[in-house]
């Protein structure tokens, strides 16, 4: 297939100082938990995008310094000949397929704890450390700030030695530059602190050094928000912030645009729509004449272009959805924009920076899988034998493992109880700003009914004897599973007896199916993520007074990790919802709830009408009990291979069902079937 014109503009070349970029998409640095720890992971990814049409891949932010350590988060880091050889693995991956390799070179400031290297941290004062660790930084004195522009200009030579084309200057995010130029933070009274001059001489003499050191092989970009924490949401620009960007304007080669609310830039589709930058961002173009990109969860090609003809942007900058569908260029490029797999905007991929582990998408399940398990988004080895694939049960996981044994071309039957495909996501992508998951089901129905070689059954509720009697090689159930109504979970290790009466007790699957409590309602959520608030809120919506409680000291507290804990709060606060939290429910006799401290032994009762209880699930596997008991027990005609997935298996976010069912697809036919082998990225010697 061929391009459609009205995209051209997206592939025009960009000159970028003394590089040009081949195209318009410009995959900015974001973290993958990975970092320094685990390079060979981080150069596959990269490199993977590079192959997808990303015309500029940058790293993830890259320490100058040991005084800049931000363990347990991963990062990068150029601090010696060892980097040097790490990062050419990914930058030689980059280049292989035509592409800009970029660097972000980091200074933490009070943002980084240094927990690893135990070196102080360097600060425009004495701070508190951002993220609450019990550490300050040292207000940095004349020599520290010499010493920490001669780190950056090595660093910067060091990134040149290993293969990058563009260097940053990382001027936001709270890090140490972003402090300099705040006008909350500087306080200092030197050349460093006060006027508006004087708070950009670091980011100005670090942009000129750094052209200096490597600029005439290397652009040099400079990363930086478009407001500070002074502007109002009517007017989020500060006079002051436009004098900034007059200053510096011409002088790097690239302007970074984001904006200082991290959550806002960073914010799940729950909270935050596609483009959302733009309004407070769309002036920076107006101020230089260097290329300018920007993020904003862009994936309708229709929305880039729209951004480049209006003249927001130079380039299309993007993290989560190079991460979701690594050849989205690509898929442009040959006219098959159908076939991009939309971010869903959960940010499932930011919990692994979080939590210090490899990242992982709920949308693609190679992400972060690349080099340890050898899975490419795009390609997949072909079916082993002429086998006949059932799936029973079309949710994320039956629906992935569908799409995956489709184009390794096995002949698949899947067959779904309901009317619908979609499974859980159906359910919860109609949950208050939650429609952007349905995303998870539309990507997969979409490439499925491209195969001759699969068949949906709708509307089959399927047993044992059925499944068996279709005779396929190879059966795989994905169920799915159902939320217990009997309180058991993390504050109730057993069922709870004294949760009554039975018609004033709601799971999150009545509420699906429309039974919805009246009155008062008390949602006990002990499971944590999103599902207990966006659940209050729906509630709310309904009319429905709400009261929450989670033995939790915060609501949904897992939401810390994809970044979405502070918006939920505040969303349910702003509801008027009542909120109790460390608290767990005891007893409920269809008009009071007694809850207890998690802390004391002091109780409470709370008047309600009802209670909805999120706590945990129970995996609907009777299926594939059934079948595996015909199978083993000799009174089934076939006797196929027989393995359950998903929530069926184990209930579970829906990146980790999607995960089961490539996994399974991948590995049906090969010996990797019996294997738990996951390759370690560690002990790395490049040579
Ligand atoms: P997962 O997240 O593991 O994919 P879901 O709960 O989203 O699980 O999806 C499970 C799907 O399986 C649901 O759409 C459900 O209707 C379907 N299902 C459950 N039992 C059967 C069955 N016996 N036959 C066919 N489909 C089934
Ligand atoms: Fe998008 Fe979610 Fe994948 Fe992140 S994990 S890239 S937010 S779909």
């Amino acid at each position: 297939m061929t391009r459609d014109p009205r995209y051209d503009v997206l592939f025009e070349p960009v000159r970028i100082g003394p590089v040009q970029a081949p195209n318009r998409f410009y995959q900015v640095p974001h973290c993958n938990g990975m970092g320094f720890l685990r390079p060979r992971m981080v150069a596959e990814m990269r490199g993977i995008k590079a192959e997808g049409g990303w015309g500029v891949v940058c790293t993830e932010y890259c320490s100058i310094h040991p005084s800049s350590d931000d363990l347990p988060q991963p990062y990068a880091s150029l601090w010696d000949q060892a980097d040097i050889k790490t990062h050419a693995l990914m930058t030689e991956k980059v280049h292989e397929f035509g592409a800009l390799a970029g660097v972000e070179l980091w200074a933490g400031g009070a943002g980084s704890a240094n927990l690893m290297t135990r070196e102080v941290a360097l600060g425009v004062h004495s701070m508190p450390n951002q993220k609450s660790s019990p550490f300050q930084t040292r207000a940095m004195d004349l020599q520290d700030i010499r010493n920490l522009r001669r780190w950056h200009r090595e660093a910067a030579l060091r990134a040149r030695e290993a293969g990058f084309d563009i260097v940053y200057v990382y001027a936001t995010h709270f890090y140490l530059l972003a402090q300099f130029l705040s006008p909350m933070h500087n306080q200092r009274t030197d050349e460093y602190g006060g006027s508006v001059e004087n708070r950009v001489r670091l980011v100005r003499e670090l942009i000129e050094e750094t052209k200096d050191a490597v600029g005439d092989t290397c652009a040099v970009a400079v990363r930086m928000a478009a407001d500070d924490c002074t502007g109002t949401p009517e007017q989020p620009v500060s006079e002051e912030r436009r004098q900034m960007f007059e200053i510096l304007a011409e002088l790097p080669d690239l302007w970074d645009i984001n904006i200082h609310n991290y959550e806002h830039e960073m914010g799940v589709s729950r909270f935050v729509q596609e483009a959302s930058l733009e309004k407070t961002m769309h002036y920076v173009k107006s101020m230089t004449s260097k290329p300018v990109v920007t993020v904003g969860r862009f994936t309708s090609p229709d929305t880039m272009v729209s951004q480049i003809r209006r003249g927001i942007v130079d380039l299309i900058g993007a993290a989560r959805p190079s991460i979701a569908d690594p050849f989205l260029p690509r898929k442009i490029d040959e006219g098959r924009a159908e076939d991009i797999r939309e971010c869903i905007g959960c940010n499932i991929c930011y919990s692994g920076d979080s939590l210090g582990v490899p990242i992982r998408c709920t949308q693609n399940p190679t992400m972060g899988e690349e080099w340890r398990r050898g899975w490419h988004p795009e390609r997949i080895q072909p079916k082993s034998s002429d086998a006949t694939v059932l799936v029973v049960g079309a949710g994320p996981a039956g629906l992935e493992a569908t799409r995956a044994l489709g184009q390794r071309g096995y002949n698949v039957m899947l067959a779904e109880a309901a009317t619908e495909l979609g499974g859980r996501v159906t359910q919860e992508c109609r949950l208050p700003g939650l429609s952007e998951w349905g995303r998870v089901t539309d990507y997969r129905v979409q490439q499925i009914q491209t195969m001759p070689n699969v068949d949906v059954f709708l509307d089959n509720h399927l047993n044992a004897e059925d499944a068996l009697s279709i005779g396929a090689e190879h059966v795989v159930v994905a169920t799915g599973s159902k939320w217990r109504a009997d309180g058991f979970g993390r504050y109730h290790s057993r069922p709870c007896p004294d949760l009554g009466p039975t018609e004033r007790i709601f799971t999150p699957d009545d509420i699906f199916m429309g039974r919805m409590p009246r009155g008062k309602a008390l949602v006990f959520d002990d499971d944590h993520y999103y599902m207990g608030s966006v659940l209050a809120e729906a509630l709310v919506a309904q009319g429905v007074e709400v009261c929450f409680v989670t033995p939790e000291n915060l609501v949904s507290a897992w939401g810390v990790m994809t970044d979405e804990q502070y918006q939920t709060q505040q969303r349910l606060l702003e509801l008027g919802v009542e909120i109790i939290t460390a608290h767990g429910l005891d007893e409920f006799d269809g008009s009071n709830a007694r809850l207890s401290c998690v802390y004391s032994e002091r109780t409470r009762v709370v008047a309600a009408d009802a209670v909805v209880l999120v706590t945990t699930r129970i995996p609907v596997d009777s299926l594939y009990k059934e079948i595996a008991g015909k199978v083993e027990s000799g009174t089934s005609e076939s006797a196929p291979t027989l393995h359950k997935i998903g929530d069926c298996d184990a209930p579970a976010i829906i990146a980790a069902a999607v995960y089961a069912g490539h996994r399974y697809a991948r590995e049906l036919g090969t010996d990797m079937e019996q294997s738990d082998v996951v390759r370690q990225d560690k002990l790395f010697d490049p040579d």
